[in-house]
């Protein structure tokens, strides 16, 4: 009884039960998490560096959303998204609202 049930719940997206869904497997599978680390360089001026980047991703859209949120000014060069003082909390959770992986 109990097995029908959960049987009848299906995942819209994936098509399993919602029990074995897979969806976040999948989803993790195939997107590379971006990794966030704060940079000292000369003069004691932090960056922040967000790497890890691939082909599909919007860098374009990704560095302007992180410099409007953070109001801070930023460049992408080298495949990574470099940011003017150390912000890497709040742009690992800019970088998450956005749907992307980050830590
Ligand atoms: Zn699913």
């Amino acid at each position: 009884m109990d097995q029908d049930l959960l049987l009848s719940e299906t995942c819209s997206n994936c098509g399993f039960p919602l029990t074995d869904c897979v969806c976040d497997l999948l989803n993790k599978s195939t997107q590379a998490a971006l990794n966030v680390i704060v940079e000292k360089r000369r003069y004691r001026k932090n960056y922040t560096i967000v790497s890890g980047f691939d082909k599909d991703m919007d860098v374009k859209t990704i560095t302007k959303t992180l410099k409007t949120k953070l109001a801070c000014g930023g460049t992408f060069k080298n495949n990574k998204i470099e940011i003017q003082g150390a912000h890497k909390e709040k742009t690992i959770k800019i970088l998450k609202e956005m749907g992307y992986k980050a830590n």
